[in-house]
């Protein structure tokens, strides 16, 4: 007999451990906060403790996870490097990233990988490149409007 489950928690968003989370000092805004690419985690002023508020719109970039100064947020890893009931946790520092896996049966694996290839804090923003004419507010934007061949309207 065959039983074809078709509506299933696929979603696994991420997660706060209170016990962990100190709210980053309550600063204005959080770590998770200002890199969650949805806008998705928030900070409740109360008990000072983060939470994704939508999570049904969470992707599992990892993002926030990396971030967290406390290690206080977790999401499933993916099955291409962890096999099912392991638990992982990447740490930064500065030049590298480590993801300690912990298995099923308690054994811990750790990955170490290089994150940059210049030191931190040296990236120029505008790339070596001049800035040009700085009025960022044009919409002569590259090689507009020669590139599509119509006349620009700016009123
Ligand atoms: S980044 Fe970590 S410590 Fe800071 S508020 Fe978010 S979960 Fe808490
Ligand atoms: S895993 Fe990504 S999308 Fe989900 S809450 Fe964290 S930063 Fe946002």
């Amino acid at each position: 007999m065959f039983v074809l489950v078709t509506n299933y928690l696929i979603n696994m968003p991420s997660f706060v451990i209170n016990e962990k989370c100190d709210g980053c000092k309550a600063q204005d805004k959080t770590a998770c906060q200002y890199i969650c690419p949805n806008d998705l985690m928030v900070l409740d002023k109360e008990t000072n403790k983060a939470y994704n508020q939508a999570v049904d719109m969470c992707w599992e970039c990892y993002s926030c996870v990396k971030i967290c100064p406390n290690q206080a947020i977790e999401v499933r890893g993916y099955a291409d490097f962890m096999p099912l009931g392991a638990v992982v946790q990447p740490l930064r520092s500065t030049d590298t990233i480590m993801w300690s896996v912990r298995f099923r049966n308690k054994q811990v694996k750790r990955f170490k990988f290089p994150i940059r290839t210049i030191p931190e804090g040296t990236l120029e923003s505008n790339g070596g490149f001049s800035e040009g004419n700085a009025d960022l507010k044009s919409q002569n934007l590259r090689t507009e409007p020669d590139s599509l061949g119509t006349d620009l309207f700016t009123k």
